[in-house]
């Protein structure tokens, strides 16, 4: 116990007025599946996004294939205006062929014909620019080309020095910046790209939590990657690879060890590779993430329908579902959210359906240690198997880096885990962790049962526990490796709770006056 009373009541007070976590336990989806929205035009706005967090937004992405440089800073800022213990992850555009500016959206349909240009022009139906002019000469005739994520297939059917004429096979609408894949053509692109180093080179500055890399097919592009932002902040920001080319899926152990998590981008997926390989080869990778410790966000198409219908499919429905039946962090809304009539609804569509889902999944879920475990990882397991057998209501796991937490999140708890952490920026990442709900301590300690004492009662004066709460801890021994987990505790909140009341009263009697230590 600590015998400072001072302290105590310092923090008793500094509790008192905190506003630190926005959201309390019962008011989320227990953290097992976060949801991750993209922001563009149609939920940039501070009213907008109010909505969506209440809808049960959990993570902001921005993705810097589309807009300049300003647009990405005033998102950016409007969101950590909004709500700063919100994480924002930039994606970067990486070697992703697109169509140029369009003069509006189009219909494309069968048998049309659709010329690509190297020539910069403002698209129309007849006629669009490709933005990797190369793609002209090495298409030959016969070739296929998709494009908006696969919807319309065309076919090269004859070639001059600057344009590409083609045959639409399978028609749907067309709009400004769409993607364009080639699987048939031997393209040698890789990330990060001559903008992609422009856009960390611009984003870096405004103290990112994520970013996610398009287009890997190499662990040493996420490397680079990381390099260049090494380079310039001393922050290691959290790396999510997109694997949404079939060179990633050759190199998938190097790259998943080289990343900090996976995005299943099933857009260009499912273009790259037969559409009917998508389902498994997710399954697969969610998996892989688990026993890794490491995050996995499903994204693209999940309710795509409610770009233009406030109500999502029942296909789509299941697809949600089965991705957080399936143990991934997180599920993605791209167009849904940024572009779409219904962002709120499609956000609160998504909560429903993980609402309703999650209770099903810790029993489907049997996750082992990987081979060489760390001694993180042997404790995150022993605290999960002890949580169960003594049937304690909470797993408290304290974290600087988020690694800890990860391993406990890995085991795929009964118990919701309280991750508390001194670092405002490792709150934030936390929230894409299964699981998870981010406490965030607000300072350092130099004692380890002053941490665990002040995170149990901080935990409480959130509402996130309750005083006959059951709690098994995991922490790092202070006086030990700073920070390195090597400790599991039980604790009933109530002891700690009341000795600090007690504390407090005793130094209110005593007029004992809270200093600034
Ligand atoms: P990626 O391959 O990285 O997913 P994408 O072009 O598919 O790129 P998404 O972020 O998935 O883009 O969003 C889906 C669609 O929403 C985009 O094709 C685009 O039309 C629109 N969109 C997304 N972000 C923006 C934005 N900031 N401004 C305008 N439109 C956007
Ligand atoms: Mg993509
Ligand atoms: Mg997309």
């Amino acid at each position: 116990m600590c015998k400072n009373p001072n302290f105590f009541y310092l923090i008793l007070n500094k509790l008192k007025n905190s506003k630190m976590l926005e959201f309390s336990l019962s008011s989320t989806k227990e953290g097992k599946g976060a949801i991750v929205a993209t922001i563009g035009p149609a939920s940039d706005t501070p009213e907008m996004l109010e909505k969506m967090l209440q809808a049960g937004l959990d993570v902001v992405r921005l993705n810097l294939s589309h807009g300049k440089h300003e647009d990405a800073k005033r998102r950016f800022e409007t969101v950590r205006d909004v709500n700063d213990s919100i994480p924002i992850l930039f994606d970067l555009s990486g070697p992703k062929i697109r169509i140029g500016e369009m003069e509006k959206t189009v219909v494309l349909r069968k048998d049309d014909e659709l010329i690509l240009t190297k020539e910069e022009i403002m698209g129309h139906g007849k006629k669009v620019s490709v933005s990797y002019k190369d793609l002209i000469d090495f298409a030959a005739v016969g070739n296929s080309l998709f494009l908006n994520d696969g919807l319309i297939r065309v076919e090269v059917v004859e070639k001059s020095k600057d344009n590409l004429i083609t045959k639409v096979i399978h028609g749907g609408p067309l709009s400004s910046r769409k993607g364009i894949n080639a699987p048939d053509i031997g393209i040698k692109l890789f990330s990060p790209t001559d903008k992609d180093i422009k856009d960390l080179d611009f984003t870096l500055g405004l103290e990112p939590d994520f970013y996610s890399v398009s287009f890997v097919r190499r662990a040493e592009d996420i490397q680079t990657v990381r390099d260049i932002i090494s380079s310039s902040t001393d922050d290691r920001v959290p790396l999510i690879s997109k694997i949404e080319h079939k060179d990633a899926v050759l190199d998938i152990k190097n790259i998943l060890k080289a990343s900090d998590g996976i995005m299943v981008a099933r857009g260009d997926l499912g273009v790259e590779l037969p559409p009917e390989e998508v389902p498994m080869l997710q399954e697969q990778l969610v998996n892989m993430c688990k026993s890794a410790a490491k995050q996995s966000i499903v994204a693209t198409q999940m309710l795509e329908s409610m770009v233009v219908s406030p109500r999502a499919t029942r296909a789509e429905t299941s697809d949600v579902a089965n991705a957080i039946l399936q143990g991934a962090d997180a599920v993605m809304l791209s167009a849904e959210t940024a572009t779409g009539e219904y962002p709120v609804e499609a956000i609160a569509a998504m909560d429903r359906i993980i609402l309703t889902t999650q209770s099903y999944v810790p029993k489907r879920m049997k996750i082992g240690l990987t081979e060489n475990p760390s001694i993180a990882e042997s404790i995150g397991q022993s605290a999960v198997q002890l949580a169960d057998g003594l049937d304690v209501d909470y797993i408290i796991a304290y974290t600087r880096s988020g690694s800890s937490s990860s391993l406990v999140s890995k085991f795929r708890p009964n118990q919701p885990i309280i991750s508390v952490t001194p670092s405002k920026a490792t709150s934030r990442r936390l929230r894409l962790q299964w699981g998870v709900f981010p406490l965030y301590l607000g300072r350092d300690f130099t004692d380890t049962d002053e941490m665990i004492h002040a995170g149990i009662q901080m935990a409480y004066d959130e509402k996130m526990i309750e005083k006959e709460s059951k709690c098994v801890v995991v922490a790092g021994s202070l006086l030990g490796l700073p920070w390195e987990t090597n400790l599991i505790q039980y604790y009933e909140a109530e002891t700690v709770i009341s000795s600090l009341e007690a504390t407090a009263r005793f130094a209110k009697a005593y007029s004992i006056v809270p200093g600034d230590n």
